[in-house]
């Protein structure tokens, strides 16, 4: 199977079947990310204890690229701590702005199959969509 087709494939699970597109019972934060160019909508729902990510969940509607974009995002954040979960996106935003190294791509699992969004400028911010908005809520959360 070529190289690329395996990862479109990889985008169509997550987007046909997404194992975390649900509701927390008992979410710490909840933040909606919008991305309006596309009609993309996340609603992320994070449970942070001592600085963990316990767990997470989103809901919302768009492109397939937005919503497998996030599915993936929650497998890899998914009981890890903030700092990690804030290494992890600053990779995976290098790796679409194509300034992240093999071995930070590697480290994506997944999320590496949206590489080549780094060519397609009008898919970018479908792609970045869910990780920008936990960015976000960590962020909203250290300033408190
Ligand atoms: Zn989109």
């Amino acid at each position: 199977m070529e190289l690329k087709t395996l990862y479109r494939e990889i985008v169509n699970e997550h987007n046909l079947h997404p194992e975390h597109k649900r509701n927390l019972e008992n979410p710490t934060m909840v933040l909606e990310g919008v991305n309006p160019s596309c009609g993309d909508d996340i609603n992320l729902q994070l449970e942070i204890r001592d600085g963990v990510i316990t767990d997470a969940a989103f809901n919302g509607n768009g492109c397939a690229i937005s919503q497998a974009s996030a599915d993936m995002m929650i497998d890899l954040i998914m009981g890890k701590p903030l700092e990690e979960a804030m290494r992890l996106q600053k990779s995976f935003m290098g790796m679409i702005q194509g300034t992240a190294s093999e071995e930070e791509i590697e480290e994506l699992e997944e999320a590496a199959a949206l590489q080549d969004i780094s060519h397609m400028p009008a898919r970018v911010k479908c792609a970045v969509l869910g990780w920008r908005t936990m960015r976000e809520m960590v962020e909203k959360l250290e300033g408190e």
